[in-house]
């Protein structure tokens, strides 16, 4: 309910998709809110292009799919994931169409045009943005505390909740008191825009390790691709310097995969960012008067490009608990809490068999990749913990990521220090 005494309702910290989504969703519903971003622009810096198809679930009870679409997003209807392991034609007779396997198929949209889009809609709607602040500092309290610099004027409020959706890099967290613990890093992985992929098929998107490299596309339309590497932590300055996005794409001379010249041949244009491939969480996001969403209360390792989907359901549970209370305190968000939790919990456990089954490198690695690739297709039922990636973890029994299920994908616990 909005305030009647003129108090804002809602200050969102950070105007990326989690941030400016939720503003879109709590403003359609009346309420009065403002929104700080701290950059100017909305730049290429290597983030989610892909939304899974229970992302678009999500996207489409918060109604934000036919913005998406309106945009311009392209949507992808065929999955194949190729090996190094079996022939082009093994891989293709398990072509996963996805639409009927998941409901939905997946969505593709660059990053700071679907940001800027969102600012733009969220603008439309009432909502106060204010860009380029300086100096944040949130304070929990009922109400709790906001204080910025915006155009060269320091501001002090107490609006009555305060959002944290600044991102992997945030302050917010660290400001209210959530300790931040992260896995260890596994192996490398990143990101890079490439445009004229003459010849890659515009419906297909395709997983493939092979040596060094596993790889994966994402196709934008009109013969743009989003790509991403990952590859070994012991070849830490393989992007590094001018020849980096060259070595990406040579990365994609791969016999495995039968388009795989059309993007080795396209022309990069986006810088290539490394990320160590981890998760990370905080113990619980909200204190009085604040909570976190998207990557600012604990993200899901990137290798299956989940972020997003996470971040909408996100979106989903605090508007819900903001719109339906008349009274709010942090007991209003402890069912999402709770899912949050056993969400991010499936999610850490899938990029973790994901991780052990196509980025495992060195030879140690391939040999364990190997074992993994003979034991699901001796048995198919040990891939369904990979589907949740498509149909969301929350649509799966819980015993799929279970320590007992994942032992059989692999051959031993997970968490062991693996090659
Ligand atoms: C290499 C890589 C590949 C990925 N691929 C995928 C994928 O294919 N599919 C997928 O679903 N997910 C993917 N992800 C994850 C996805 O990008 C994130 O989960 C998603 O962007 C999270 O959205 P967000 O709004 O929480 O954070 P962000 O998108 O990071 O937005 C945070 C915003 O807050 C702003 N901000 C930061 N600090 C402050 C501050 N102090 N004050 C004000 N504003 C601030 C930032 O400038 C930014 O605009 C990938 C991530 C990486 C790193």
């Amino acid at each position: 309910m909005p305030s009647s005494t003129g108090q804002i309702d809602v200050a969102i910290v950070g105007a990326g998709i989690g941030g400016s989504s939720l503003a879109i969703v709590l403003a359609r519903q009346g309420l009065s809110v403002l929104m700080l971003e701290k950059s100017a622009q909305h730049k290429d810096v290597v983030r989610g292009e892909w939304l899974a198809p229970w992302g678009v679930s999500e996207a489409n009870d918060l109604n934000l799919t036919a913005l998406y679409m309106s945009s311009g997003a392209h949507r992808p209807t065929r999955h194949i994931s190729y090996s190094e392991f079996a022939s082009a034609e093994e891989s293709e007779a398990q072509t996963l169409h996805i639409e009927s396997a998941a409901q939905e198929n997946p969505l593709c949209l660059g990053h700071p045009k679907t940001c800027n889009l969102l600012n733009d809609e969220a603008v439309r709607l009432g909502v106060v943005f204010h860009r380029g602040i300086t100096a944040l500092k949130v304070t929990p309290g009922m109400p709790p505390r906001l204080e910025y610099v915006f155009a060269g004027e320091a501001k002090t409020l107490d609006p009555r909740w305060i959002v944290g959706a600044d991102g992997r890099n945030g302050v917010v967290a660290r400001q209210i008191g959530c300790n931040q613990q992260k896995d260890a890093e596994h192996h490398l992985f990143s990101g890079m825009l490439v445009e004229e992929a003459q010849g890659w098929p515009e419906d297909l998107q395709v997983i493939a390790t092979e040596g060094e490299a596993n790889v994966l596309a994402f196709p934008q339309g009109d013969g743009k691709v989003r790509i991403y590497l990952g590859w070994s932590s012991q070849e830490r300055g393989l992007l590094i310097g001018p020849g980096g996005p060259q070595r990406f794409l040579d990365a994609w001379r791969l016999s495995c995969v039968p388009h795989a010249e059309a993007i080795a041949n396209a022309q990069p244009i986006s810088p290539c960012i490394a990320y160590p491939n981890a998760d990370s969480w905080v113990d619980h996001p909200v204190r009085d008067g604040v909570v976190l969403i998207g990557d600012a209360a604990g993200r899901n390792d990137p290798i299956i490009g989940q972020g997003l989907s996470i971040t909408h359901r996100d979106v989903k549970y605090v508007s819900s608990a903001l719109v339906e209370r008349s009274t709010w305190a942090p007991s209003m968000f402890d069912d999402y809490v709770t899912e949050r939790k056993e969400r991010m919990s499936r999610l850490r456990t899938v990029a973790r068999l994901t991780s052990l089954r196509e980025s495992a490198f060195g030879q140690d690695g391939k040999a364990l990749r190997r074992s993994i690739h003979e034991r699901i297709s001796a048995n198919p039922d040990l891939a369904a913990p990979f589907s949740a990636g498509f149909v969301g973890p929350h649509n799966l029994p819980e015993e799929v990521f279970s320590p007992e299920f994942t032992t059989q994908v692999v051959g031993s616990p997970i968490w062991d220090e693996h090659p």
